[in-house]
Protein backbone atom coordinates (compact mmCIF):
# COMPACT_ATOMS: atom_id res chain seq x y z
CA UNK A 1 0.00 0.00 0.00
CA UNK A 2 1.44 3.37 -0.87
CA UNK A 3 1.06 6.44 0.89
CA UNK A 4 -2.92 7.76 1.86
CA UNK A 5 -3.99 9.49 -1.05
CA UNK A 6 -7.09 11.32 -1.65
CA UNK A 7 -7.78 9.34 -4.66
CA UNK A 8 -11.65 8.56 -4.34
CA UNK A 9 -13.17 5.83 -6.58
CA UNK A 10 -17.02 4.60 -6.69
CA UNK A 11 -18.58 1.64 -8.33
CA UNK A 12 -21.95 3.13 -9.70
CA UNK A 13 -24.00 0.21 -11.34
CA UNK A 14 -28.08 0.78 -11.81
CA UNK A 15 -30.59 -1.78 -10.92
CA UNK A 16 -32.07 -3.14 -13.46
CA UNK A 17 -31.92 -7.39 -13.51
CA UNK A 18 -29.68 -9.60 -11.96
CA UNK A 19 -25.38 -8.60 -11.26
CA UNK A 20 -23.49 -9.75 -13.65
CA UNK A 21 -19.59 -10.58 -13.82
CA UNK A 22 -18.88 -7.60 -16.27
CA UNK A 23 -20.15 -5.36 -12.98
CA UNK A 24 -18.38 -7.07 -10.94
CA UNK A 25 -14.97 -6.94 -12.31
CA UNK A 26 -15.81 -3.40 -12.41
CA UNK A 27 -16.49 -2.98 -9.14
CA UNK A 28 -13.32 -4.81 -8.30
CA UNK A 29 -10.76 -2.70 -10.20
CA UNK A 30 -12.20 0.32 -8.42
CA UNK A 31 -11.98 -1.29 -5.35
CA UNK A 32 -8.59 -2.99 -5.69
CA UNK A 33 -7.71 0.76 -6.98
CA UNK A 34 -8.57 2.52 -3.87
CA UNK A 35 -7.60 0.17 -1.85
CA UNK A 36 -4.24 0.01 -3.09
CA UNK A 37 -3.74 3.61 -2.76
CA UNK A 38 -5.12 3.77 0.37
CA UNK A 39 -8.25 5.74 -0.96
CA UNK A 40 -11.49 5.73 -0.62
CA UNK A 41 -14.45 3.48 -2.51
CA UNK A 42 -17.96 4.72 -2.65
CA UNK A 43 -21.02 3.02 -3.70
CA UNK A 44 -23.20 4.82 -5.47
CA UNK A 45 -27.05 3.09 -6.98
CA UNK A 46 -27.87 5.17 -10.55
CA UNK A 47 -31.82 4.71 -10.02
CA UNK A 48 -33.33 7.35 -12.02
CA UNK A 49 -34.82 5.38 -14.52
CA UNK A 50 -37.70 4.51 -12.88
CA UNK A 51 -38.97 2.49 -16.08
CA UNK A 52 -35.68 -0.21 -15.53
CA UNK A 53 -34.93 -0.06 -12.40
CA UNK A 54 -36.38 -2.37 -9.39
CA UNK A 55 -36.00 -2.34 -5.80
CA UNK A 56 -35.68 -6.28 -5.89
CA UNK A 57 -32.39 -5.62 -8.42
CA UNK A 58 -30.95 -3.06 -5.86
CA UNK A 59 -31.50 -5.53 -2.85
CA UNK A 60 -29.65 -8.19 -5.13
CA UNK A 61 -26.78 -5.42 -5.76
CA UNK A 62 -26.14 -4.95 -2.04
CA UNK A 63 -26.63 -8.72 -1.43
CA UNK A 64 -23.91 -9.35 -3.98
CA UNK A 65 -21.83 -6.50 -2.72
CA UNK A 66 -21.36 -9.01 1.26
CA UNK A 67 -20.99 -11.73 -0.61
CA UNK A 68 -18.56 -11.11 -2.46
CA UNK A 69 -16.72 -9.30 0.45
CA UNK A 70 -16.70 -5.32 -1.05
CA UNK A 71 -16.51 -3.03 2.07
CA UNK A 72 -17.26 0.38 0.14
CA UNK A 73 -16.58 2.78 2.81
CA UNK A 74 -19.53 4.92 1.46
CA UNK A 75 -22.72 4.03 0.03
CA UNK A 76 -26.57 3.21 0.96
CA UNK A 77 -25.66 0.45 3.27
CA UNK A 78 -22.71 2.58 5.03
CA UNK A 79 -23.34 6.44 4.77
CA UNK A 80 -20.93 8.93 4.17
CA UNK A 81 -20.78 12.74 4.03
CA UNK A 82 -22.04 12.51 0.67
CA UNK A 83 -25.19 11.02 1.29
CA UNK A 84 -27.86 9.91 0.18
CA UNK A 85 -26.04 7.46 -2.41
CA UNK A 86 -28.64 6.59 -3.89
CA UNK A 87 -29.81 8.72 -6.61
CA UNK A 88 -33.87 8.72 -6.88
CA UNK A 89 -33.24 10.48 -3.88
CA UNK A 90 -31.13 13.09 -5.28
CA UNK A 91 -33.62 14.95 -7.89
CA UNK A 92 -33.95 17.90 -6.16
CA UNK A 93 -29.88 18.95 -6.59
CA UNK A 94 -30.17 17.34 -10.18
CA UNK A 95 -33.04 20.20 -11.20
CA UNK A 96 -30.55 22.93 -9.17
CA UNK A 97 -27.57 21.91 -11.22
CA UNK A 98 -29.81 21.77 -14.98
CA UNK A 99 -31.45 25.06 -13.80
CA UNK A 100 -28.00 26.42 -12.93
CA UNK A 101 -26.58 25.27 -16.20
CA UNK A 102 -29.19 26.74 -18.08
CA UNK A 103 -28.80 30.21 -15.96
CA UNK A 104 -25.02 30.46 -17.17
CA UNK A 105 -25.57 29.07 -21.29
CA UNK A 106 -23.86 25.68 -20.85
CA UNK A 107 -26.81 24.52 -21.93
CA UNK A 108 -30.16 25.29 -23.67
CA UNK A 109 -33.93 24.07 -24.16
CA UNK A 110 -34.36 21.80 -27.40
CA UNK A 111 -37.40 22.12 -28.89
CA UNK A 112 -36.66 19.93 -31.85
CA UNK A 113 -39.59 16.78 -32.04
CA UNK A 114 -38.22 13.49 -32.88
CA UNK A 115 -39.53 13.28 -36.44
CA UNK A 116 -37.90 16.74 -37.03
CA UNK A 117 -34.75 15.34 -35.71
CA UNK A 118 -34.82 12.31 -37.79
CA UNK A 119 -35.62 13.99 -40.87
CA UNK A 120 -32.46 16.76 -40.29
CA UNK A 121 -30.09 13.06 -39.55
CA UNK A 122 -31.40 11.35 -42.61
CA UNK A 123 -30.63 14.73 -44.20
CA UNK A 124 -27.18 15.02 -43.16
CA UNK A 125 -26.36 11.25 -43.61
CA UNK A 126 -27.29 11.25 -47.08
CA UNK A 127 -25.53 14.67 -47.84
CA UNK A 128 -22.35 13.13 -45.86
CA UNK A 129 -22.28 15.08 -42.72
CA UNK A 130 -21.73 14.32 -39.28
CA UNK A 131 -25.85 13.27 -38.32
CA UNK A 132 -25.70 13.96 -34.70
CA UNK A 133 -27.49 16.85 -33.54
CA UNK A 134 -27.41 19.36 -35.45
CA UNK A 135 -27.26 22.91 -32.69
CA UNK A 136 -30.77 24.44 -34.28
CA UNK A 137 -31.72 25.43 -30.81
CA UNK A 138 -28.40 26.70 -29.70
CA UNK A 139 -29.70 30.03 -30.90
CA UNK A 140 -33.88 30.42 -30.25
CA UNK A 141 -34.99 33.95 -30.40
CA UNK A 142 -38.25 34.78 -28.14
CA UNK A 143 -40.21 34.85 -30.91
CA UNK A 144 -39.50 31.45 -31.89
CA UNK A 145 -39.73 30.02 -28.73
CA UNK A 146 -43.05 31.56 -27.82
CA UNK A 147 -44.37 29.64 -30.83
CA UNK A 148 -43.15 26.79 -29.91
CA UNK A 149 -44.51 26.97 -26.75
CA UNK A 150 -47.96 28.13 -28.35
CA UNK A 151 -47.99 24.65 -30.05
CA UNK A 152 -47.63 23.23 -26.77
CA UNK A 153 -44.06 21.81 -27.08
CA UNK A 154 -42.11 21.31 -24.01
CA UNK A 155 -38.51 21.08 -24.49
CA UNK A 156 -35.58 18.85 -23.19
CA UNK A 157 -32.41 20.61 -21.93
CA UNK A 158 -29.51 19.92 -23.89
CA UNK A 159 -25.47 20.67 -23.07
CA UNK A 160 -24.15 22.95 -25.44
CA UNK A 161 -20.55 20.98 -26.15
CA UNK A 162 -17.36 23.42 -26.52
CA UNK A 163 -16.22 24.20 -30.53
CA UNK A 164 -13.07 22.76 -29.82
CA UNK A 165 -11.79 19.13 -29.37
CA UNK A 166 -11.55 17.41 -25.99
CA UNK A 167 -8.17 16.21 -24.98
CA UNK A 168 -7.88 12.99 -22.27
CA UNK A 169 -4.97 10.94 -20.79
CA UNK A 170 -6.75 7.82 -20.39
CA UNK A 171 -5.17 5.54 -17.59
CA UNK A 172 -5.62 2.22 -19.77
CA UNK A 173 -5.34 3.43 -23.52
CA UNK A 174 -3.34 6.25 -23.49
CA UNK A 175 -4.07 10.12 -25.02
CA UNK A 176 -7.30 10.20 -26.86
CA UNK A 177 -8.22 13.32 -28.66
CA UNK A 178 -11.92 13.82 -29.45
CA UNK A 179 -12.86 16.36 -32.37
CA UNK A 180 -16.43 18.57 -31.54
CA UNK A 181 -18.21 17.60 -35.11
CA UNK A 182 -18.08 14.01 -33.45
CA UNK A 183 -19.57 15.28 -30.11
CA UNK A 184 -22.77 16.72 -30.82
CA UNK A 185 -24.45 18.43 -28.12
CA UNK A 186 -26.53 16.15 -25.70
CA UNK A 187 -29.87 15.81 -23.58
CA UNK A 188 -29.43 15.90 -19.91
CA UNK A 189 -33.23 16.67 -19.03
CA UNK A 190 -35.50 15.04 -20.59
CA UNK A 191 -39.14 16.76 -21.68
CA UNK A 192 -40.80 15.57 -18.60
CA UNK A 193 -38.45 16.93 -16.03
CA UNK A 194 -36.42 13.87 -15.67
CA UNK A 195 -32.61 14.07 -15.09
CA UNK A 196 -30.76 11.61 -17.06
CA UNK A 197 -27.36 9.40 -16.88
CA UNK A 198 -25.33 12.36 -18.65
CA UNK A 199 -26.21 14.51 -16.32
CA UNK A 200 -26.81 12.85 -12.72
CA UNK A 201 -23.39 10.51 -13.33
CA UNK A 202 -21.01 13.58 -13.70
CA UNK A 203 -22.90 15.85 -11.17
CA UNK A 204 -22.47 13.46 -8.29
CA UNK A 205 -19.27 12.54 -9.52
CA UNK A 206 -18.13 16.07 -9.27
CA UNK A 207 -20.20 16.40 -6.12
CA UNK A 208 -18.63 12.80 -4.13
CA UNK A 209 -15.27 14.26 -5.41
CA UNK A 210 -14.26 11.56 -7.68
CA UNK A 211 -10.52 11.33 -8.40
CA UNK A 212 -10.75 8.04 -10.85
CA UNK A 213 -13.36 6.86 -13.09
CA UNK A 214 -12.98 3.44 -14.22
CA UNK A 215 -15.35 1.68 -15.90
CA UNK A 216 -16.26 -0.27 -18.90
CA UNK A 217 -15.04 0.61 -22.55
CA UNK A 218 -18.67 0.61 -23.62
CA UNK A 219 -18.76 4.13 -22.05
CA UNK A 220 -15.75 5.33 -23.70
CA UNK A 221 -17.55 7.46 -26.08
CA UNK A 222 -19.48 9.76 -23.17
CA UNK A 223 -16.11 10.40 -21.49
CA UNK A 224 -15.69 13.38 -24.01
CA UNK A 225 -19.43 14.58 -22.80
CA UNK A 226 -18.81 13.85 -19.44
CA UNK A 227 -15.27 15.93 -19.51
CA UNK A 228 -17.10 19.09 -21.32
CA UNK A 229 -19.59 18.73 -18.90
CA UNK A 230 -17.23 18.43 -15.60
CA UNK A 231 -15.70 21.77 -16.97
CA UNK A 232 -18.64 23.46 -16.76
CA UNK A 233 -20.09 22.35 -13.53
CA UNK A 234 -16.22 23.83 -12.10
CA UNK A 235 -17.33 26.95 -13.79
CA UNK A 236 -20.79 27.18 -11.82
CA UNK A 237 -19.39 25.68 -8.97
CA UNK A 238 -20.54 22.70 -8.62
CA UNK A 239 -18.19 19.96 -6.72
CA UNK A 240 -14.31 20.03 -6.09
CA UNK A 241 -13.95 21.57 -9.31
CA UNK A 242 -11.70 19.08 -10.69
CA UNK A 243 -12.01 16.32 -13.70
CA UNK A 244 -11.28 12.80 -12.55
CA UNK A 245 -9.01 10.49 -14.48
CA UNK A 246 -10.36 7.88 -16.91
CA UNK A 247 -9.45 4.67 -17.13
CA UNK A 248 -11.67 1.83 -19.56
CA UNK A 249 -11.55 -1.54 -18.93
CA UNK A 250 -11.27 -3.94 -22.07
CA UNK A 251 -14.41 -5.63 -23.71
CA UNK A 252 -15.12 -8.38 -22.08
CA UNK A 253 -15.80 -11.57 -24.62
CA UNK A 254 -17.76 -14.62 -24.64
CA UNK A 255 -18.81 -17.31 -26.71
CA UNK A 256 -18.27 -17.32 -29.97
CA UNK A 257 -16.09 -13.71 -29.45
CA UNK A 258 -18.74 -12.02 -29.10
CA UNK A 259 -19.21 -9.65 -26.19
CA UNK A 260 -20.42 -11.44 -23.31
CA UNK A 261 -23.63 -9.73 -23.25
CA UNK A 262 -26.05 -9.41 -19.38
CA UNK A 263 -28.61 -12.02 -21.42
CA UNK A 264 -25.53 -15.05 -21.86
CA UNK A 265 -26.05 -17.41 -18.83
CA UNK A 266 -22.04 -17.55 -17.53
CA UNK A 267 -22.70 -14.45 -17.10
CA UNK A 268 -25.02 -14.46 -14.10
CA UNK A 269 -23.44 -14.06 -10.96
CA UNK A 270 -26.08 -16.26 -10.02
CA UNK A 271 -24.66 -19.47 -11.17
CA UNK A 272 -21.17 -18.98 -9.85
CA UNK A 273 -23.04 -18.26 -6.26
CA UNK A 274 -25.21 -21.41 -6.72
CA UNK A 275 -22.82 -23.97 -8.42
CA UNK A 276 -20.58 -22.93 -5.29
CA UNK A 277 -17.92 -20.87 -6.60
CA UNK A 278 -15.82 -19.21 -3.33
CA UNK A 279 -16.36 -15.85 -3.78
CA UNK A 280 -12.81 -14.93 -3.14
CA UNK A 281 -12.30 -17.49 -6.32
CA UNK A 282 -14.59 -16.05 -8.69
CA UNK A 283 -12.70 -12.37 -8.28
CA UNK A 284 -9.23 -13.67 -8.79
CA UNK A 285 -10.79 -15.05 -11.86
CA UNK A 286 -12.71 -11.89 -12.97
CA UNK A 287 -8.97 -10.18 -12.17
CA UNK A 288 -7.45 -11.62 -15.05
CA UNK A 289 -9.82 -10.67 -17.21
CA UNK A 290 -7.56 -7.48 -18.38
CA UNK A 291 -5.11 -7.37 -15.93
CA UNK A 292 -2.05 -9.95 -14.47
CA UNK A 293 -0.39 -10.28 -11.60
CA UNK A 294 2.59 -11.44 -12.81
CA UNK A 295 4.09 -13.80 -15.80
CA UNK A 296 2.97 -17.48 -15.19
CA UNK A 297 0.84 -17.05 -12.37
CA UNK A 298 -2.68 -16.54 -11.74
CA UNK A 299 -3.91 -17.84 -8.65
CA UNK A 300 -3.76 -15.08 -6.23
CA UNK A 301 -5.82 -13.46 -2.55
CA UNK A 302 -7.69 -9.86 -3.01
CA UNK A 303 -4.70 -8.99 -0.31
CA UNK A 304 -2.35 -10.03 -2.92
CA UNK A 305 -4.37 -8.61 -5.82
CA UNK A 306 -4.47 -5.10 -3.64
CA UNK A 307 -0.88 -4.71 -2.89
CA UNK A 308 -0.25 -5.41 -6.87
CA UNK A 309 -3.02 -3.87 -8.38
CA UNK A 310 -1.85 -1.04 -11.10
CA UNK A 311 -4.97 0.61 -13.42
CA UNK A 312 -2.12 1.43 -15.84
CA UNK A 313 -0.78 -2.00 -16.30
CA UNK A 314 -3.94 -3.28 -17.41
CA UNK A 315 -4.61 -4.65 -21.12
CA UNK A 316 -6.33 -2.36 -23.36
CA UNK A 317 -6.99 -5.72 -25.85
CA UNK A 318 -10.49 -6.94 -25.27
CA UNK A 319 -10.61 -9.82 -22.69
CA UNK A 320 -11.84 -13.40 -23.74
CA UNK A 321 -14.30 -14.91 -20.69
CA UNK A 322 -13.34 -18.65 -20.28
CA UNK A 323 -15.83 -20.68 -18.20
CA UNK A 324 -13.69 -23.82 -17.98
CA UNK A 325 -10.45 -21.23 -16.34
CA UNK A 326 -13.01 -19.49 -14.22
CA UNK A 327 -13.57 -22.92 -12.26
CA UNK A 328 -10.15 -23.94 -12.62
CA UNK A 329 -9.32 -21.41 -10.60
CA UNK A 330 -12.04 -22.22 -8.16
CA UNK A 331 -10.38 -25.66 -7.79
CA UNK A 332 -7.28 -24.49 -6.99
CA UNK A 333 -8.34 -22.39 -4.82
CA UNK A 334 -10.59 -24.69 -2.85
CA UNK A 335 -7.31 -27.08 -2.90
CA UNK A 336 -4.73 -24.36 -1.82
CA UNK A 337 -5.89 -21.44 -0.36
CA UNK A 338 -8.72 -23.03 2.40
CA UNK A 339 -7.50 -24.93 5.34
CA UNK A 340 -9.42 -28.49 6.10
CA UNK A 341 -11.83 -26.38 8.73
CA UNK A 342 -12.67 -23.40 6.35
CA UNK A 343 -13.52 -25.73 4.06
CA UNK A 344 -15.58 -28.26 5.85
CA UNK A 345 -17.43 -25.09 6.78
CA UNK A 346 -17.85 -23.44 3.16
CA UNK A 347 -19.60 -26.76 2.11
CA UNK A 348 -22.16 -25.97 4.98
CA UNK A 349 -24.76 -25.11 3.08
CA UNK A 350 -24.41 -27.72 0.05
CA UNK A 351 -24.85 -30.68 2.89
CA UNK A 352 -28.54 -29.15 3.76
CA UNK A 353 -31.33 -28.47 2.00
CA UNK A 354 -32.07 -27.87 -0.38
CA UNK A 355 -29.04 -28.57 -1.94
CA UNK A 356 -28.57 -31.92 -0.53
CA UNK A 357 -31.10 -35.08 -1.33
CA UNK A 358 -30.90 -36.45 2.42
CA UNK A 359 -33.14 -35.43 5.54
CA UNK A 360 -30.95 -33.41 8.05
CA UNK A 361 -31.26 -36.03 10.67
CA UNK A 362 -29.67 -38.00 8.24
CA UNK A 363 -26.87 -35.83 8.07
CA UNK A 364 -23.40 -37.16 10.04
CA UNK A 365 -20.76 -34.07 10.76
CA UNK A 366 -18.32 -36.10 12.03
CA UNK A 367 -18.39 -38.69 8.87
CA UNK A 368 -18.24 -35.73 7.00
CA UNK A 369 -15.64 -34.30 8.52
CA UNK A 370 -13.32 -37.52 8.16
CA UNK A 371 -14.13 -37.62 4.30
CA UNK A 372 -13.73 -34.08 3.63
CA UNK A 373 -9.94 -33.81 3.38
CA UNK A 374 -10.37 -36.59 0.34
CA UNK A 375 -12.89 -34.27 -1.23
CA UNK A 376 -10.70 -30.77 -1.15
CA UNK A 377 -8.73 -32.10 -3.60
CA UNK A 378 -11.36 -33.15 -6.21
CA UNK A 379 -14.33 -30.74 -5.90
CA UNK A 380 -14.38 -27.93 -8.70
CA UNK A 381 -17.12 -25.92 -7.23
CA UNK A 382 -18.71 -26.96 -3.69
CA UNK A 383 -21.51 -27.98 -4.88
CA UNK A 384 -19.71 -31.32 -5.99
CA UNK A 385 -19.46 -32.12 -2.75
CA UNK A 386 -22.98 -33.79 -2.26
CA UNK A 387 -22.93 -36.15 -4.86
CA UNK A 388 -19.64 -36.92 -3.26
CA UNK A 389 -20.44 -37.59 -0.06
CA UNK A 390 -24.26 -38.60 -0.33
CA UNK A 391 -23.93 -42.22 0.06
CA UNK A 392 -22.69 -41.59 3.48
CA UNK A 393 -26.20 -39.99 4.14
CA UNK A 394 -28.67 -41.88 2.43
CA UNK A 395 -29.84 -44.53 3.49
CA UNK A 396 -29.68 -46.47 -0.17
CA UNK A 397 -27.01 -45.82 -2.62
CA UNK A 398 -27.58 -44.00 -5.58
CA UNK A 399 -29.67 -45.79 -7.86
CA UNK A 400 -27.84 -45.08 -11.10
CA UNK A 401 -28.45 -47.46 -13.22
CA UNK A 402 -25.92 -46.15 -15.88
CA UNK A 403 -23.43 -47.14 -13.55
CA UNK A 404 -24.54 -50.65 -12.40
CA UNK A 405 -24.23 -51.81 -15.91
CA UNK A 406 -20.94 -50.94 -16.18
CA UNK A 407 -19.86 -52.38 -13.17
CA UNK A 408 -21.76 -55.39 -12.56
CA UNK A 409 -21.05 -57.35 -16.08
CA UNK A 410 -20.87 -60.96 -16.32
CA UNK A 411 -17.97 -62.20 -13.36
CA UNK A 412 -19.02 -59.42 -11.15
CA UNK A 413 -21.01 -61.57 -8.83
CA UNK A 414 -18.29 -63.91 -8.49
CA UNK A 415 -15.73 -61.02 -6.96
CA UNK A 416 -18.19 -59.31 -4.88
CA UNK A 417 -19.15 -62.46 -3.22
CA UNK A 418 -15.48 -63.38 -2.31
CA UNK A 419 -14.80 -59.84 -1.10
CA UNK A 420 -18.04 -60.30 0.78
CA UNK A 421 -16.48 -62.80 2.72
CA UNK A 422 -13.07 -61.44 3.53
CA UNK A 423 -14.36 -58.40 4.35
CA UNK A 424 -16.79 -59.74 6.84
CA UNK A 425 -13.94 -61.15 8.55
CA UNK A 426 -11.71 -57.98 9.05
CA UNK A 427 -10.71 -58.11 12.05
CA UNK A 428 -10.07 -54.48 11.97
CA UNK A 429 -12.11 -52.03 9.88
CA UNK A 430 -9.40 -49.87 8.31
CA UNK A 431 -9.02 -48.43 4.98
CA UNK A 432 -5.82 -50.80 4.89
CA UNK A 433 -7.47 -54.12 5.78
CA UNK A 434 -10.31 -53.44 3.79
CA UNK A 435 -8.10 -52.60 0.35
CA UNK A 436 -6.05 -55.50 1.17
CA UNK A 437 -9.21 -57.65 1.36
CA UNK A 438 -10.58 -56.77 -1.92
CA UNK A 439 -6.90 -56.98 -3.47
CA UNK A 440 -7.19 -60.65 -2.80
CA UNK A 441 -10.59 -61.03 -3.56
CA UNK A 442 -9.72 -59.84 -6.80
CA UNK A 443 -6.63 -62.05 -6.93
CA UNK A 444 -8.65 -65.18 -6.47
CA UNK A 445 -10.61 -64.51 -9.47
CA UNK A 446 -7.84 -63.16 -11.59
CA UNK A 447 -8.95 -59.39 -11.48
CA UNK A 448 -6.50 -56.44 -10.93
CA UNK A 449 -8.02 -54.69 -7.72
CA UNK A 450 -9.19 -51.75 -10.19
CA UNK A 451 -11.21 -54.05 -11.54
CA UNK A 452 -12.08 -56.19 -8.33
CA UNK A 453 -13.23 -52.83 -6.63
CA UNK A 454 -15.51 -51.45 -9.13
CA UNK A 455 -18.31 -53.69 -8.25
CA UNK A 456 -18.00 -52.96 -4.47
CA UNK A 457 -17.95 -49.20 -5.64
CA UNK A 458 -20.92 -49.47 -7.05
CA UNK A 459 -22.58 -51.53 -4.78
CA UNK A 460 -21.90 -49.17 -2.12
CA UNK A 461 -21.92 -45.72 -3.24
CA UNK A 462 -24.18 -46.60 -6.03
CA UNK A 463 -21.81 -44.15 -8.72
CA UNK A 464 -18.42 -45.75 -10.99
CA UNK A 465 -16.54 -42.71 -9.82
CA UNK A 466 -16.30 -40.97 -6.29
CA UNK A 467 -13.64 -40.40 -3.64
CA UNK A 468 -11.17 -43.03 -2.62
CA UNK A 469 -13.28 -46.09 -1.92
CA UNK A 470 -11.62 -47.74 1.23
CA UNK A 471 -11.54 -45.05 3.07
CA UNK A 472 -15.24 -43.99 1.95
CA UNK A 473 -15.64 -47.90 3.43
CA UNK A 474 -14.31 -47.09 6.35
CA UNK A 475 -16.02 -44.18 7.43
CA UNK A 476 -19.33 -45.74 5.99
CA UNK A 477 -18.85 -48.88 8.60
CA UNK A 478 -18.98 -52.62 8.50
CA UNK A 479 -22.44 -52.82 9.07
CA UNK A 480 -23.65 -50.59 6.56
CA UNK A 481 -21.06 -51.84 3.56
CA UNK A 482 -22.05 -55.69 4.22
CA UNK A 483 -25.69 -54.76 3.60
CA UNK A 484 -25.31 -52.82 0.62
CA UNK A 485 -22.83 -55.47 -1.12
CA UNK A 486 -25.74 -57.83 -0.21
CA UNK A 487 -28.45 -56.41 -1.52
CA UNK A 488 -25.98 -56.22 -4.66
CA UNK A 489 -26.13 -59.50 -4.51
CA UNK A 490 -29.64 -60.00 -4.00
CA UNK A 491 -30.19 -58.31 -7.28
CA UNK A 492 -27.52 -60.00 -9.07
CA UNK A 493 -28.49 -63.90 -8.17
CA UNK A 494 -32.39 -62.94 -8.51
N1 LIG B 1 -24.78 3.56 -14.00
C1 LIG B 1 -23.86 3.47 -15.08
C2 LIG B 1 -23.91 2.06 -15.66
O1 LIG B 1 -24.28 1.14 -14.95
C3 LIG B 1 -22.48 3.81 -14.60
C4 LIG B 1 -21.53 4.11 -15.67
C5 LIG B 1 -20.23 4.73 -15.16
O2 LIG B 1 -19.49 4.01 -14.49
O3 LIG B 1 -20.00 5.89 -15.42
O4 LIG B 1 -23.61 1.87 -16.81
ZN1 LIG C 1 -33.45 21.49 -30.96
Amino acid sequence: MTSPSTVRVRFCPSPTGNPHVGLVRTALFNWAYARHHGGTAVFRIEDTDAARDSEESYTALLDAMNWLGFDWDEGPATGGPHAPYRQSQRMGIYADVAARLLDAGHAYHCYCTAEELEERREAARAAGRPSGYDGRCRTVTPEQRAAYEAEGRTPIVRFRMPDEPVTFTDLVRGELTFAPENVPDYGIVRANGAPLYTLVNPVDDALMEITHVLRGEDLLSSTPRQIALYRALADIGVGGGGVPAFGHLPYVMGQGNKKLSKRDPESSLNLYRERGFLPGALLNYLALLGWSIAEDRDIFSMDEMVAAFDIGAVNANPARFDLAKAEAVNATHIRERLTAEEFTAACEPWLRAPYAPWKPEQYDPAAFAALAPLAQTRVTVLSDITENVDFLFLDEPVADEKSWQKAMKPGAEAVLGTAREKLAALPEWTAEALKEAVQTAGEEHGLKLGKAQAPVRVAVTGRTVGLPLFESLEVLGRDRVLARVDAALARLTA
